[in-house]
């Protein structure tokens, strides 16, 4: 176990990929049976993303500082950056069709056939009772409980009650902690699900289907690059910061972001680019890097759009246009509360996939891609975060350009 620690998750999850294929080979056909070990996993997931998403959302707008001008500029900014994100994941997981490539084993639950309606399944997604939520697992009851609460508590603050709302926020950070303790005993399971889910796809299926999954990968990466084009263009038109300035200033949260999948583990090397290297002024690096860092998650939008649409491509259950609508809303409300650690979105696409009835079943079937994925999709989220403070900081630099270019 001891030894174990000391392996890099990504090492043990490559290990995993590998060590699939043979044992796949070798169990033929019985390899079906592994799939309970993922669908162990993909319960654990479900256990957790309820708790996990209330709390991060409670948490975050409970303790986050957002006042005046340059807050209802951050927002827009971050807001149309994360629908531009979803936008451009559908244009290109419908243009590419990157699932028709696959065909995905069948799940154990038939896809569910329920003709979809937006104003039922939508509106009557708004809690009726205030614990129901919480006992059915509704995420979207949830999340609507979780803003609201945290809403009215912070509109309360500055008043009688600002002892009681300091300590609500302690513990609020404790149950966070505890969720996320758990949820790392849930990823170490992860190497174990990829040797599960590629023996059990190299068995029942042989390869095919795992190269097929290329198609996917490469959709994605286009999408995020493409993404990295926007943040450019809007940089140019909207920040003194030059794109060599950027890219510079920034390489070190970029590599961080890469190298830990976890753009809040990169939270304080974000900062330090944003003060340090691009002499942005306080308050935007403030405001754009803590709060921003905390909502903003671009690349994890982009990647649960892309993912439910491939999904709903491999197994043949097309979305809709007012589906795919209902997509990039619910993909929105899943980024914002996804948590800035590894293989969160994993967990909250949960949500978007429930939205449109899309069986959660085959999220594992992402598991062998997603240590690599997540890196990606965390170095634009963290691009994301500098591009937007960087804008946030308006067209004039605040020290001289000679003192600021490094
Ligand atoms: N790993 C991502 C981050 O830290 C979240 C995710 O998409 O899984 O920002």
């Amino acid at each position: 176990m001891g030894f174990l620690q000391r392996v890099p998750l990504v090492v043990q999850i490559v290990i995993g990929l590998v060590l699939g294929v043979p044992l796949g080979l070798l169990l033929g056909k019985d390899a079906g049976q592994l799939k309970l070990v993922s669908d162990l996993i993909l319960q654990l997931l479900r256990l957790l993303a309820t708790p996990l998403i209330f709390l991060s959302l409670f948490h975050a707008i409970l303790t986050t500082n957002i006042k005046g001008r340059l807050a209802g500029r951050m927002m827009w900014i971050l807001m149309s950056n994360t629908v531009i994100a979803i936008l451009i994941g559908i244009g290109v997981a419908n243009l590419l069709m990157p699932g028709q490539h696959v065909k995905l084993p069948a799940a154990a639950a038939a896809p569910d056939k329920k003709p979809f309606d937006p104003v039922n399944d939508l509106l009557g997604k708004i809690p009726k009772d205030f614990l129901g939520p919480f006992s059915t697992n509704d995420i979207i009851g949830v999340i609507c409980i979780g803003v609201g609460l945290a809403l009215a508590i912070k509109m309360l603050k500055g008043g009688k009650f600002d002892a009681q709302i300091k300590s609500l926020e302690t513990w609020v950070d404790f149950g966070l902690q505890i969720t996320l303790k758990m949820l790392h005993w849930v990823f170490a399971l992860v190497p174990l699900a990829v040797l599960a889910v590629v023996a059990r796809v190299v068995g029942t299926t042989g390869f095919e289907p795992l190269i097929k999954m290329g198609w996917f990968v490469v959709s994605v990466i286009l999408a995020l690059l493409l993404m990295c084009v926007v943040y450019v263009i809007r940089l140019r038109l909207g920040s003194w910061v030059s794109i060599k300035q950027f890219f510079v200033g920034a390489a070190d949260a970029f590599a961080m972001a890469f190298s830990t999948a976890s753009s809040a583990a990169t939270l304080p090397v974000t900062y330090a680019c944003a003060k340090e290297k691009l002499k942005l002024r306080e308050e935007s690096a403030s405001l754009g890097v803590m709060v921003g860092g905390t909502f903003n998650h671009d690349g994890t939008a982009l990647y649960e759009a892309m993912a439910a649409l491939f999904i709903s491509q491999a197994i043949g259950q097309h979305l809709s246009f007012s589906q795919q609508m209902v997509v990039v809303l619910m993909a929105v409300i899943a980024s914002v509360g996804a948590a800035g650690i590894p293989e969160a979105g994993l967990v909250t696409m949960i949500a978007v996939f429930n939205a449109v009835h899309l069986p959660i079943e085959y999220i594992p079937l992402l598991l062998p891609l997603d240590w690599f994925l997540d890196r990606c999709r965390t170095t634009i989220n963290v691009v994301g975060d500098l591009a937007s403070t960087c804008i946030l900081d308006g067209k004039t630099p605040a020290e001289p350009l000679a003192e600021a270019a490094t």
